[in-house]
């Protein structure tokens, strides 16, 4: 155990030899790579091999020619393996938060969490997947004569551009459907944490996903990206509302279908009948969980002005609680900010709302006697649309207070946002909750909770509209998306046209009494 700066010992299954063998399935021909550090100490863990084009060509074809093969695999056999990498996934939960915390920063109980979500998503497609992808009878035109089958097939290779702030979720969950569709998955983690998707490619492979199947390429998003998405015949996005535009526009002029997973500005609206001892927790998960850094995080909490005053000192002396440091154990309540950079980005936007007048209530400084990146959580008051984090998502553990005067104009305010990812609702009464919850415009709303409950829904497709996304994960359309559709149409015997001896009158006459029966009898 290397002891860092901060007095604290990497995790013990992170040693050198292991990152190596991790990293060694990265192609990398030109030889250049990129320092891939541990968050809490700025140490570079291992050089990450960052590929060229030219490697990228090669992990697509050797991805496509696995592909036939498992294509060809029975699905009840392909779905095997995913029913023994459930069982390694949970058995080396442990490993993949040690990978998860040194490359994101963030606290174990995050890292331990975001584990779980493949085991999830697995679980619920193995239930799910063989119905879905068996052919299904629609029925011809001609009832007896005539058959039509909706057969599906897989896309081909699909191109995953993952995040860091969900790694391993972001990079191997979904894959998962993907691979259970019959597909090959080229996949682009950020080089700041392709530790933990490398071990769950490593992890898929040792329960018997063919070699090749599942490539992993590495590099800047404007250099891989292009090839990658070139190349593929499906391309899977979660990041920035901006850089999914890059993507869908580029998939767009490839003529390839594509599902964006994008950034979210998501409001919490607490109304009057709410109760605090939930509600207060809440928020501080929803404003500082994993550090601020989920996508459907909460940025924005309108409260009744009754309860306001409240509502505040509830949640700054819960802020004031957190335990916020760098540990490899289940202490703390909040870790580090994933970079420097990011700790900048979010910093300028707090300095910023500062400069135009917001208040702040707690927190607003890098905590640089923590680890390099690290950021308090900080609570605003007095934010507007004139301020950076008034209209752009933020990403950071920072959250601005405010207050409403009747339901309609929260909601008008939780609205007013180009983004529509996540909101959430809080009420003492579930249907009053629901029925605020369908007024707004968002993919995702949580009554009495921030996101966990949305996010774990595996079995409903889960997206953004407006801003924040097109498509969904999870749910039948989360695997469905993966496939091409054949109807597959069979005419038993030639009857169309009309017959020997027929007059086109008489047929047309026969042909327009055989459709007022078929929908009178209800045939389609
Ligand atoms: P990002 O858009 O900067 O990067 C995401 C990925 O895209 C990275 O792998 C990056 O290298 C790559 N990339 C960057 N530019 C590219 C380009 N021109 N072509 C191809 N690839 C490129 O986002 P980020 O900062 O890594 O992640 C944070 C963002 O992700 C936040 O906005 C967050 O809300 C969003 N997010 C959304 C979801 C969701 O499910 N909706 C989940 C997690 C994160």
């Amino acid at each position: 155990m290397t002891l860092t700066p901060l007095g604290l010992g990497r995790p013990a299954s992170v040693t050198d030899a292991f990152l190596q063998q991790l990293v060694s399935r990265v192609p990398g021909s030109s030889g250049e790579t990129w320092k891939l550090t541990e968050v809490y100490t700025g140490d570079v863990l291992v050089e990450l091999p960052q590929s060229t084009a030219d490697d990228i060509e090669r992990a697509f074809a050797a991805a496509r020619e696995a592909q036939r093969k498992w294509a060809a695999t029975p699905v009840k056999q392909r779905l095997a393996v995913f029913r023994r990498a459930h069982a390694l996934f949970v058995e080396h939960a442990r490993t993949v938060a040690d990978l998860i915390q040194v490359e994101s920063g963030k606290n174990r109980r995050m890292a331990i969490e975001e584990t779980c979500d493949p085991p999830m998503v697995m679980s619920h497609y193995l239930k799910r997947a063989a119905r879905l992808l068996a052919p299904v009878k629609r029925g011809g035109p001609v009832p007896m004569l005539t058959t039509s089958t909706e057969v599906r097939l897989p896309k081909g290779v699909v191109g995953i551009i993952a995040p860091w702030n969900f790694p391993f979720a972001t990079g191997v969950s979904d894959a998962v459907p993907a691979l259970m569709a019959g597909n090959a998955v080229v996949l682009k983690p950020d080089n700041k944490t392709a530790l933990s998707p490398l071990y769950g490619v490593r992890l898929l492979e040792e329960a018997g996903l063919p070699e090749g199947l599942f490539q992993v390429v590495c590099g800047e998003g404007p250099d891989v990206g292009p090839p990658l998405i070139d190349r593929a015949d499906y391309v899977m996005f979660t990041g920035s509302t901006a850089t999914g535009r890059v993507i869908g526009e580029r998939a767009g002029r490839n003529l390839i279908g594509c599902c964006l997973e994008l950034g979210g500005k998501n409001p919490m609206i607490v109304l009057e009948d709410a109760d605090f001892s939930q509600a207060v927790p809440g928020a501080v998960f929803g404003a500082f969980g994993n550090t601020g850094q989920i996508c459907m995080h909460i940025e924005r909490i309108y409260l009744p002005e009754s309860r306001y005053d409240e509502f505040k000192t509830a949640f700054v002396a819960a802020a004031a609680a957190l335990d916020v440091r760098a540990a490899y154990d289940f202490g703390p309540d909040m870790g580090s900010l994933v970079s420097v950079d990011h700790m900048r980005r979010v910093k300028s936007h707090v300095d910023d709302a500062v400069a135009k007048g917001a208040t702040v209530l707690h927190g607003g400084k890098p905590r640089p006697d923590l680890g390099p990146a690290f950021f308090e959580p900080t609570i605003l008051e007095g934010v507007t649309t004139d301020m950076l984090c008034g209209v752009t998502e933020t990403f950071g553990p920072v959250v601005a207070l405010h207050k409403y005067r009747t339901v309609d104009e929260a909601v008008a305010l939780a609205n007013d946002t180009d983004y529509g990812l996540n909101a959430s609702v809080w009420s003492g009464d579930v249907v009053a909750g629901c029925a605020l919850a369908a007024r707004i415009e968002s993919g995702n709303v949580n009554v009495n909770d921030v996101l966990a409950t949305a996010y774990a829904a595996k079995g409903t497709p889960s997206g953004g509209v407006k801003n924040s996304g097109v498509g969904a994960r999870h749910g039948d359309q989360g695997l469905l998306k993966y496939t091409d559709v054949q109807n597959l149409a069979v005419l038993k015997k030639q009857v169309m046209g009309p017959r020997p001896g027929q007059g086109y009158e008489k047929y047309v006459e026969s042909m327009l009494s055989g459709l007022k029966l078929m929908r009178k009898l209800r045939i389609r």
